[in-house]
């Protein structure tokens, strides 16, 4: 069976594992976490980076930060991960759900302005598959509305708008280090902080609303309650696994762009037939290889597809069940349709990606995802 994903992990995760191990210092907010936090803003450029147990909790932290509190409106995409909406709901926030583009998953631009009342407090976008938004737009609506920005960068390490890091843009960003991400610590998160003003309180935050890490500096001779917080700090273990993924990112990152261009080169003369759909990257856009999807004319397409793909002994899967229609949100969404968001839900497809696919098993992928195309249109003649 090709899984849909495998985690690649070899000797400088075991190597940094062990030294974590042997050193008996196991908790937080020590030498490999400031590694990879210290990676992060030399490589992107991020005034501040705090290594989390999750993205989810780098996005409560984003919401706790930006003082989201009851009857606040949020901006975000209905087709996201639940992960982007629970954050602000946490606080008391209701989501107004944007439509993503006839394009690609990303927001829809042209439908965001109409969504901004009053009581809007932010804008969260996510960069899909890692294919950057289009954030001139964005924060031009930002800046003339006064509304915060904040990436939900899970997918999109090492991905760019025109030049730019995505994850730089928004006061606030977040990655992921989710056993599916680009690169791993089984669970991990980070916190990109751009807008100095909030390092300080982040930091207490992070620490249980404590100014521990002040206190672990020297700055201060005892540490207090200062704030609101919680245990957001991930252990040194996980951050000795994402280190030693890190110190191959180039590799990693330079294999799975490899194997996206390989599936799209195969797979775009049926896009050109009409059978289905390749992901759009704007010219603004780069790629991270971060995930490879297609869009099949419909439903029932996309579940032939997928038992056509499991019987060849391929692990394909759908992708978000929009969250305006969630059994949660439903009823608190206000009932606009959202038919880009409801067409990816029935029709989008991720197909396997992962550093030691070979090519030899992209060619075989993209050869089944043909023959299952052609089996359907000889079948619907
Ligand atoms: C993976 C992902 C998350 C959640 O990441 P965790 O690290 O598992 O909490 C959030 N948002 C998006 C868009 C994701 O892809």
């Amino acid at each position: 069976m090709i899984p849909f994903n495998k985690a690649y992990i070899s000797t400088e995760e075991h190597r940094n594992v062990a030294e974590v191990l042997e050193s008996g210092k196991l908790s937080g907010n020590r030498k490999f976490t400031r590694k990879c936090q210290a990676f992060f803003e030399e490589k992107y450029g991020f005034a501040k980076c705090l290594m989390t147990t999750s993205c989810t909790d780098a996005l409560e932290m984003a919401a706790i930060l930006l003082d989201i509190g009851p009857g606040d409106e949020v901006i975000m995409p209905a087709y996201t991960f639940v992960s982007t909406a629970n954050a602000f709901v946490l606080r008391g926030a209701n989501i107004k759900f944007a439509d993503s583009s006839p394009q690609n998953p990303n927001m829809d631009m042209e439908g965001i302005e109409a969504l901004i009342t009053d009581r809007t407090k932010a804008i969260v976008v996510v960069h899909y598959a890692g294919l950057a938004c289009d954030m001139d737009k964005l924060m031009q609506l930002a800046g003339q509305y006064n509304l915060f920005v904040v990436e939900d960068a899970a997918q999109a390490i090492d991905s760019n708008y025109k030049g730019t890091p995505l994850g730089r843009f928004g006061q606030l960003s977040t990655f992921s280090f989710h056993e599916t991400k680009n690169v791993t610590s089984g669970e991990g998160g980070m916190l990109n902080i751009n807008d100095k003003k909030l390092v300080a309180r982040a930091e207490v935050i992070w620490e249980k609303g404590t100014n521990r890490t002040a206190f672990s500096r020297g700055e201060v001779n005892k540490y207090d309650w200062l704030d609101i917080g919680s245990s957001f700090l991930a252990s040194e273990i996980n951050a000795a696994v994402l280190f030693g993924q890190l110190e191959k990112l180039g590799m990693i990152q330079e294999r799975r762009k490899d194997i996206w261009t390989r599936y799209y080169v195969a797979l775009l003369p049926l896009q050109e037939k009409g059978l289905l759909e390749v992901p759009v990257a704007p010219g603004y856009a780069a790629q991270n290889g971060h995930l490879f999807y297609i869009v099949l004319p419909d439903r029932n397409k996309r579940e032939q597809m997928i038992r056509h793909l499991e019987d060849k002994g391929i692990k394909a899967v759908f992708h978000y069940l929009a969250l305006h229609q969630s059994p949660y949100y439903r009823d608190k969404h206000d009932g606009r349709y959202l038919p880009n968001a409801e067409r990816y839900t029935n029709t989008l497809l991720r197909l396997p990606l992962y550093f030691e696919l070979t090519d030899e098993e992209v060619d075989f992928i993209a050869k089944e995802v043909k023959s299952s195309i052609m089996e359907q249109v000889s079948v619907n003649k």
